[in-house]
């Protein structure tokens, strides 16, 4: 997946499943509420069990604030936006 900016009815879906987690959709830096929100996929680096590096990715959300430029990921699959089991 691709990284994108959402719009329209998903993009209240996002705020909606995020709402029903408790999250504030207020930034954490400005308290404004004009957020940016993408999805795509955000890379992570482990280390194996013979410290070689290995990347995997893992399906999010990113809401951008507008006015200052923070920004947060959240797990589209903990959000239950997206069918993807979390691997452990
Ligand atoms: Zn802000």
């Amino acid at each position: 997946m691709s990284t994108y900016l959402v719009t329209g009815n998903r993009y209240a879906e996002i705020l909606y499943m995020l709402g029903q987690r408790g999250v504030s959709i207020s930034c954490k830096q400005c308290g404004r509420s004009n957020f940016l929100i993408y999805e795509g996929n955000s890379p992570t680096f482990l280390l194996d069990d013979d410290d070689d590096l290995h990347s995997q990715s893992f399906p999010v959300v990113i809401l951008l604030c507008q006015n200052c430029g923070f920004f947060a990921e959240h797990s589209s699959v903990v959000l239950d936006l997206v069918d993807m089991p979390i691997q452990e």
